[in-house]
C-alpha cells in the first residue's frame, strides 16, 4: 500500500548533515518526496510503501547524525501525492519559530584523519571541518544559522569547498563554516614586535617557542589560551608571576588519552570523559610519577587536563621528540578578567603575558570558556558548564513560558525558557568585572535573538546588591514586566529539582551548602536544610550565626574566619593554635574590639565559610589566592582510611559548631595528622546530613534528598553523602546537567518564575 507522511522534525537537526542523513536514508528505503529545514526544525514528506516509510520514519530516529538530537517527531497522514524522486528544497522561514543551536564540537574522526593524510587537500589546513564536527555556537551572528550570518561571511568558498558543499551526498553538504587553505581562515605567530609568519612556518615558529620555554598566547574556538611547556618549572613561574595568579592550578592539553594516563589516574569513566565529544577538562588524580611540576597545581594533587579539540591544536600539539608531551592551556587573561577573545584586544591585554601570538582571522562572535567536569558516582559532574554544551538547552518535561532568570553574581550564567527548554548561557563569570558584566548585557539579547524569547517576567536573586538583580530591576521598570525575586538556596534547590527532570511540585529535603547567598533574615545563608519545592520552602536546619568580620572580604582570610568562630563559640583564644599565631598582636585587638562591638561583622551560616575556618584552625591555610582554596586544599589532604568523625549538636533549628571545633583542637593537640583531622571534620558532616535528613523524614515522611549548591563541588564530599543516603534507602537528587554551583542557579529561578506565573 502506498503511503505518504508528512514528518516535522524538531531538535539540534540543522547545521549538523541532518538533510543529507535524511536524503541518503530516502534512497535506501525508497521513498519519494522532499526535505527542508524551516525555522521550526526539519520537515519531511515521506512517499512509499507503507512498510518502507515504517522503516525509513524509525531510521530517522535511531541512527541520526552524531551531533543532531531529536526531541520531538510528530507524522501527519497526507493524500498519496506521486514524486519523480527525493529533493532537498529551500529552506523556509516560518516568523517566531527557532530551533537549538549546536554547541561547539571537536574534531571528529574523519577530519582528524584527513588533517594528517599528505594526500588529502585539507592536509595540516588548521580549520578542517565537516557537518559533524567544527565551531557553531562561537561563530553564530544570527539564526538561520547560514555562513552569511555567522563570522564566515568574509570567507568566499573556492569551487571544490562549494562542489562539497553543494553535494547532499558529502560530508560537507550545507557545513556552514568548511573550508580549506585555498578560501578559509589562516593563521600566522606573531612576536611582540608585530613581526608575522603565516600558515605552517608560523606553526613551526610558536611550537620552537615554547620548547624553548617561552608563552604563548593561542587563539581557539571561544577564545585564547596561554600555553607554555607544562614540564618547565621557569615557564610555569614566569606565567604565574606575569598572569598574576600565584596559586590556582593551570588546566593542561595532552595530544591523547595514553599520555593523559601516564600523567594521571584516569578510570573508565573519566576517561571517557576526557574523549567525549564535547572535550572538556576533567579534574583528575595526578600519579606521583608524573613529570609535571608540583606548581602546575600548588597544594592540590589534581589535574585539569584536556585532549586537543581543534585540528589547530593537533598541530600544536604534535609529538615531536624534544618537544612537550604537555601544554599548559589556560584561559589567555590576566588573573580574574574575562578571556580575551578578538586579535586586537589579545595584543594588548596579553602584552605582558605572551612572549608570542598565534592568531587567526578566524573572527569568534561570542566568547566561550572551557567546560571544566568531574565524575562523581560514574557520571559527569559540571564544575563549570560552557564550551561543548552552551547553548545546548536544558530539556524539561513541561512547557516553560517565556522567562529571563538573570542568575547570580559570581560564576555568573543566565537562562532564557521557552516551550520544554531552558537555555542555560555559556559561562559569563563574575558580573563585578566590568568586561564581564558587559558580555552579560549582550549575552542576554543575543540568546533571546537566536531563540526567539521575549520574556514575560524576569527573575534574579534575592540579593539587592547583586549586579544581576539591578540588571533585572532596570530592565523590568523599562519593559514593564515582572520581577521575581528568588531567595539563593531556594534557586540551589528549584535548579537540582529541574536537572533531575523533578517537575511535580511534591516537596523534596534540600540540603544546600554553599559559601554565601543572601537569606530572607538579611543575613548570610550558606548551611541550609530546607524542606520544600517550587511552590514554596521551609528553613528546617541551618548551621548556627557565626560573625563574618568584615564581611565578604574575610573570605580571603581563613585566620580571620577561624578566630571569630572560636570567639563566638567562647572557646579561648589560644597563643599556640595555628590561626591565632598568624595575627599580629595589634591585628589581634582591632579583630577582638570588632567583634566584641559588632563592627562589620554580618553573620553567616555558610558552610563555605566552616570549612575556611578549619582550614586555619589546623594551619593549613590562613590567607586564600582564589576562591574555595582552603576547603579545596582540606579536601585534597584527607585520608581516606580515616573513618573517625566529631559531632555536631542539634538545637532547635541549629546545627552547634562548638562541638566540632573542640574536636579539632584537641586533636591538634594530641597531634593527630592534619590528614586524619580533615577527613574526620568530612565525616562530621556526612554524619550531619544523615542526621538531619533523618529527623526531616520522621517529620514529613518524604525521602527525597537534593543536594545543591557550591560545597558539594566537594568529590569527597558529594560521592560518600551520595552512598551514605543511599544506603538509607533515600532517593538522592544530585546535578548532572548543571553545576551544582551558582552557575546552574539561574536554572532554578527560572524554574521557580515559571510557577508562581502559573499559579498566580
Ligand atoms: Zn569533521
Ligand atoms: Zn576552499
Amino acid at each position: 500500500m502506498l503511503v505518504s507522511r508528512k514528518i516535522y522534525i524538531k531538535g539540534i537537526v540543522q547545521g549538523v548533515g541532518f538533510r543529507p542523513f535524511v536524503y541518503g536514508l530516502a534512497a535506501k528505503h525508497h521513498i519519494t518526496g522532499w526535505v527542508k529545514n524551516s525555522s521550526a526544525g526539519v520537515e519531511i514528506m515521506a512517499n512509499g510503501r507503507e512498510t518502507d516509510v515504517s522503516a525509513f520514519t524509525q531510521d530517522l530516529q535511531s541512527q541520526s547524525p552524531t551531533l543532531s538530537k531529536i526531541d520531538s517527531v510528530r507524522i501527519e497522514e497526507v493524500d498519496p501525492v506521486e514524486y519523480s524522486g527525493f529533493e532537498i528544497l529551500q529552506s523556509e522561514s516560518l516568523p517566531g519559530e527557532f530551533i537549538p543551536v549546536s554547541p561547539d564540537m571537536s574534531i571528529c574522526d574523519d577530519c582528524l584523519r584527513e588533517l594528517f593524510d599528505p594526500k588529502d587537500r585539507r592536509y595540516r589546513y588548521p580549520f578542517i571541518n565537516c557537518t559533524n564536527c567544527g565551531p557553531r555556537f562561537t561563530i553564530i551572528k544570527d539564526i538561520p544559522y547560514d555562513r552569511p550570518l555567522t563570522t564566515m561571511s568574509d570567507f568566499k568558498m573556492c569551487e571544490p569547498c562549494r562542489e562539497e558543499y553543494e553535494d547532499p551526498l558529502d560530508r560537507r553538504f550545507h557545513a556552514q563554516p568548511t573550508a580549506c587553505g585555498e578560501c578559509g581562515p589562516q593563521i600566522w605567530f606573531e612576536d611582540r614586535e608585530g613581526k608575522k609568519f603565516y600558515g605552517e612556518s608560523g606553526l613551526q615558529m610558536a611550537r620552537q617557542w615554547i620548547r624553548n620555554g617561552k608563552i604563548i598566547a593561542v587563539k581557539g574556538l571561544g577564545g585564547f589560551h596561554l600555553a607554555c611547556d607544562a614540564l618547565n618549572e621557569r615557564s610555569l613561574e614566569t606565567l604565574r608571576t606575569r598572569k598574576k595568579r600565584s596559586d590556582k592550578p593551570f588546566a593542561v592539553m595532552v595530544f591523547d588519552s595514553t599520555i593523559a594516563e601516564a600523567q594521571a589516574e584516569v578510570d573508565p569513566a573519566e576517561r571517557s570523559l576526557l574523549e567525549s565529544k564535547e572535550k572538556p577538562i576533567v579534574i583528575v588524580k595526578r600519579r606521583s610519577t608524573s613529570n609535571i611540576p608540583a606548581s602546575i597545581s600548588p597544594g592540590v594533587n589534581t589535574l585539569g587536563i584536556m585532549l586537543p579539540y581543534t585540528p589547530l591544536h593537533y598541530l600544536l600539539m604534535e609529538p615531536e621528540p624534544g618537544f612537550p608531551e604537555v601544554l599548559v592551556m589556560t584561559s589567555g587573561n590576566l588573573s580574574e578578567e574575562p578571556i580575551a577573545f578578538s586579535n586586537s584586544t589579545a595584543l594588548i591585554e596579553l602584552n605582558q603575558i605572551a612572549d608570542g601570538f598565534l592568531f587567526h582571522d578566524r573572527a569568534i562572535e561570542t566568547r566561550v570558556d572551557d567546560t571544566v567536569v568531574t565524575e562523581v558516582s560514574g557520571k559527569r559532574y559540571f564544575y563549570r558548564r560552557s564550551r561543548g554544551f552552551a547553548p545546548d538547552p536544558v530539556r524539561l518535561d513541561m512547557q516553560l513560558r517565556p522567562i529571563l532568570a538573570v542568575g547570580a553574581e559570581l560564576k555568573n550564567t543566565f537562562c532564557l525558557t521557552r516551550d520544554n527548554y531552558a537555555f542555560l548561557s555559556h559561562h559569563i563569570g563574575d558580573l563585578q568585572n566590568l568586561e564581564t558584566l558587559q558580555a552579560f548585557e549582550t549575552g542576554i539579547p543575543h540568546y533571546e535573538n537566536l531563540f526567539k524569547i521575549k520574556p514575560l517576567a524576569i527573575a534574579c536573586d534575592f540579593h539587592p546588591d547583586y549586579l544581576s538583580t539591578q540588571y533585572a530591576n532596570n530592565r523590568a521598570c523599562q519593559a514593564e514586566l515582572p520581577l521575581i525575586t528568588v531567595q539563593h538556596h531556594h534557586a540551589h534547590l528549584a535548579s537540582v529539582m529541574a536537572d533531575n527532570d523533578l517537575i511535580t511540585n511534591e516537596p523534596v529535603i534540600g540540603v544546600i551548602f554553599d559559601g554565601t547567598g543572601y537569606g530572607l533574615d538579611g543575613n548570610i545563608w550558606g548551611g541550609e536544610f530546607l524542606f520544600g519545592g517550587y511552590a514554596q520552602v521551609d528553613r528546617k536546619f541551618h548551621l548556627e550565626y557565626m560573625p563574618l568580620p568584615g564581611g565578604d572580604s574575610a573570605t580571603l582570610h581563613p585566620a580571620k574566619i577561624a578566630a571569630a568562630y572560636l570567639w563566638k563559640c567562647g572557646i579561648e583564644w589560644a597563643e599556640n593554635t595555628p590561626p591565632m599565631g598568624s595575627f599580629s598582636p595589634d591585628q589581634r585587638s582591632v579583630l577582638l574590639s570588632q567583634l566584641k562591638t559588632d563592627l562589620n561583622c554580618p553573620k553567616t551560616s555558610s558552610m563555605g565559610r566552616l570549612f575556611d575556618a578549619v582550614a586555619s584552625l589546623i594551619g593549613l591555610r590562613h590567607e586564600v589566592n582564589y576562591e574555595a582554596q582552603a576547603a579545596i586544599e582540606l579536601e585534597n589532604i584527607i585520608n581516606p582510611e580515616q573513618e573517625k568523625s566529631y559531632h555536631f549538636e542539634v538545637e532547635d533549628m541549629q546545627v552547634r559548631i562548638a562541638p566540632v571545633l573542640d574536636g579539632v583542637l584537641q586533636d591538634l593537640q594530641n597531634k593527630v595528622s592534619k590528614p586524619d583531622i580533615a577527613a574526620k571534620f568530612h565525616n562530621s558532616i556526612r554524619l550531619l546530613v544523615l542526621e538531619i535528613c533523618d529527623r526531616i523524614s520522621r517529620e514529613t515522611g518524604c525521602r527525597t534528598v537534593a543536594l545543591s549548591g557550591g560545597v558539594w563541588q566537594n568529590k569527597y564530599l558529594v560521592s560518600h553523602s551520595i552512598k551514605d543516603l543511599e544506603e538509607l534507602n533515600y532517593t538522592v537528587l544530585t546535578h548532572h546537567r548543571v553545576p551544582a554551583n551558582d552557575g546552574g542557579i539561574a536554572l532554578g529561578q527560572a524554574l521557580l518564575a515559571n510557577y508562581q506565573l502559573n499559579n498566580q
